[in-house]
């Protein structure tokens, strides 16, 4: 084995370490982020700290979030392989990648044009093809695809929006943060049952807000 082979190696043992040291423990998402290499994700100079486990500034002002923050969201989503699954927040798309090895159908909505543009660019390269890319406001979710089995909100609302609550099946679930933008964020589950809502606190988090409207910028 040559060099870099050992240290593509030693890289994916430590990435797969810190996952599991930080509670990711289910073996479908362990096997998903193995398979979803997040350097082609993160662009420019912070690229060769794409291996690590923390946030990264991607374009438009955005993050790539914490790698150990996406396992545990996509966990406590607890996906079922046959799910239609809705993303709030594309930001590099790398949520959306593990997500598309994970269930059958993803659908994921951005307000950045840029992002949009680049995101469904990799997935394409990536040969990501049950991921359908959205230029949007997601705080209305997506009607013309709903009802959604899982919804993953990846930038933070004050409270859960009403659309997405109305956008999920009964047994289906949502996580998402919820709290002021700067301010500490919770991470939540929702569970829509028959008759109402289920809410679950997971963890304290910090995310980039979710705003209003689509982006001007081209
Ligand atoms: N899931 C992303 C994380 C991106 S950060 C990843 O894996 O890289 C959150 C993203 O949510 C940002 O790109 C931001 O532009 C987007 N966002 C914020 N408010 C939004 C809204 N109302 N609709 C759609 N996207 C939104």
């Amino acid at each position: 084995m040559s060099a870099s082979n050992d240290d593509n190696a030693e890289r994916k043992m430590q990435f797969l370490y810190a996952l599991r040291s930080h509670g990711v423990t289910d073996a479908r998402v362990l096997s998903a982020m193995e398979k979803v290499d997040r350097g082609p994700f993160v662009r420019g100079h912070f690229a060769m700290r794409a291996y690590e486990d923390t946030p990264l500034p991607i374009a438009c002002g955005q993050t790539i979030s914490q790698p150990s923050v996406v396992g545990l969201m996509t966990q406590a989503l607890k996906i079922n392989p046959r799910d239609k699954v809705l993303e709030v927040g594309t930001g590099s798309g790398y949520q959306a990648a593990i997500l598309s090895h994970l269930a059958r159908r993803i659908y994921t909505i951005e307000r950045h044009p840029r992002l949009v543009r680049e995101a469904t660019a990799l997935f394409r390269e990536l040969d990501l093809t049950n991921i359908t890319t959205v230029m949007g406001d997601g705080s209305f979710g997506l009607p013309d695809q709903a009802p959604f089995d899982r919804i993953l909100v990846t930038a933070a609302a004050e409270d859960p929006p009403g659309p997405l609550l109305e956008q999920l099946k009964p047994g289906g679930i949502m996580v998402l943060p919820v709290g002021q933008s700067d301010a500490v964020q919770s991470l939540i589950r929702v569970t829509r049952l028959e008759d109402g809502f289920d809410y679950d606190e997971l963890r304290q988090v910090r995310f980039v807000p979710l705003i209003e409207g689509i982006s001007r910028d081209t």
